[in-house]
């Protein structure tokens, strides 16, 4: 028995080995790669080149703004580097709960409550609000985090096919006796770059009472025209119950959160066991993360500029010939069919000084393999005309344009 285990463990580990191992062979392993330096707001420097940067989270260009840097210089000054530990017990500071008031007012809800990563706030959340017996239906290319926090709450999960209203309902109505229900999608597709349908998608729960949680991990700062997200993209209040966020993409920091009622928001704080039994959010990151959202405030100029960037890169893409599938946003994909095709389009863009990567099965359904590339606010319009160029030259060598 116990030989088998090993064995099994052991297969697990020499598998992965051989799949690495074979790509790096190939020169076409291109992922855990170390950025050395940042320089200015879209270009990096890897292994001594620098590169533009096209696969950057960091949608408003806000990763080293001197006002966020500043924010958090001071915080590890004044607090030092950690917190004492859980939130609940001596973990909180006043830099918490002050970003909690900021995300609050930002997301327009009663309070908020912050966690130490996206994920974690994904797993806490959901396994804290649904248990068995309850019943929750998730979009299908809803984020890993999403899936795995249903997993944990032992809740029934149910998938409906991708944005697909119809099938959503169907579901509703086959499911309608259960007394909780929780829909959950993401605002922005982390691998397509679309937009859910919000009103279809409010109208429905309406009409089957079922809860309504959204993951903005990538549309805060990218829709809306002050950034606000998904709600204000299509002129919508108040319509989401459970707004759930990240502060580690276009909010430059760590740390995940939950926006919504007080008694929501007090449940978590005390029954989620990723708040109540996590280290809480270190000073400096809680300060980089409130700064953050007042830069988006203060300077909504980097709005229009991400919002402008996308247009023009996919405009762009596709007058080249590219499938950028349904995208609308910042999340660009490139689709390339096999993952062999999406190797070598990103290993012909990095040979160029492009930085950007690729995402094949199971990541994505098998044949849609793709470059994903984003822009950001940071990226000047010569740099978008230039990614394009590369990419041109790129997809013709590749046989894909
Ligand atoms: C990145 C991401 C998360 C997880 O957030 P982290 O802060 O990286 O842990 C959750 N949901 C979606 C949709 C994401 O893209």
């Amino acid at each position: 028995m116990s030989d088998n285990i090993q064995t099994g463990i052991q297969n697990r580990i020499d598998g992965m080995h051989q799949r690495v191992q074979g790509l790096r062979d190939a020169d076409m392993y291109f992922y855990n790669m170390p950025v050395s330096e940042l320089k200015g707001s879209s270009e990096v420097v890897v292994s001594g080149r620098t590169m533009l940067m096209l696969a950057s989270y960091g949608y408003l260009g806000l990763l080293g703004h001197p006002r966020i840097n500043k924010a958090a210089g001071d915080a590890l000054e004044k607090y030092g580097s950690g917190t004492h530990g859980v939130r609940v017990l001596a973990g909180t500071l006043d830099i918490h709960v002050e970003l909690e008031k900021t995300i609050a007012d930002f997301k327009n809800t009663e309070d908020a409550v912050t966690f130490s990563s996206g994920y974690v706030t994904n797993l806490a959340a959901i396994s804290t609000i649904v248990g068995r017996r309850d019943i929750v239906l998730c979009d299908k290319y809803n984020h890993a985090s999403i899936v795995d926090g249903c997993l944990l709450s032992g809740a029934e999960l149910k998938r409906f096919r991708h944005n697909d209203m119809d099938h959503l309902e169907g579901l509703l109505k086959r499911y309608s006796d259960r007394t909780t229900k929780l829909v959950i999608v993401d605002a922005v597709f982390s691998m397509d770059g679309d937009i859910i349908d919000l009103p279809a998608l409010v109208e429905l729960c309406r009409k089957y009472d079922a809860w309504l949680m959204m993951d903005e991990a990538h549309s805060v700062g990218v829709l809306g025209k002050t950034g606000r997200g998904i709600e204000e993209h299509f002129g919508m209040q108040d319509c989401v119950d459970v707004k759930m966020g990240t502060l580690s993409k276009t909010i430059p920091s760590i740390g995940g959160y939950i926006a919504g009622n007080s008694g929501l928001v007090n449940l978590l704080k005390h029954a989620a066991r990723g708040y109540v039994f996590s280290a809480a959010i270190p000073p400096a990151q809680a300060a980089a993360a409130k700064a953050a959202f007042e830069v988006i405030i203060d300077e909504p100029d980097r709005i229009e500029k991400v919002q402008q960037n996308a247009r023009i890169f996919i405009d762009g893409l596709q007058a080249i010939g590219f499938d950028t599938m349904s995208s609308e946003t910042a999340i660009v994909p490139v689709l390339c069919g096999t993952d062999e095709k999406a190797y070598e389009l990103v290993r012909l863009c990095q040979s160029q000084d492009i930085f950007v990567l690729p995402v094949v099965s199971p990541a994505v359904p098998e044949g849609l393999s793709r470059l994903r590339a984003t822009v950001t606010a940071g990226h000047s319009k010569a740099q978008i005309e230039h990614a394009l160029s590369v990419l041109e030259i790129a997809g013709k060598e590749a046989g894909l344009i």
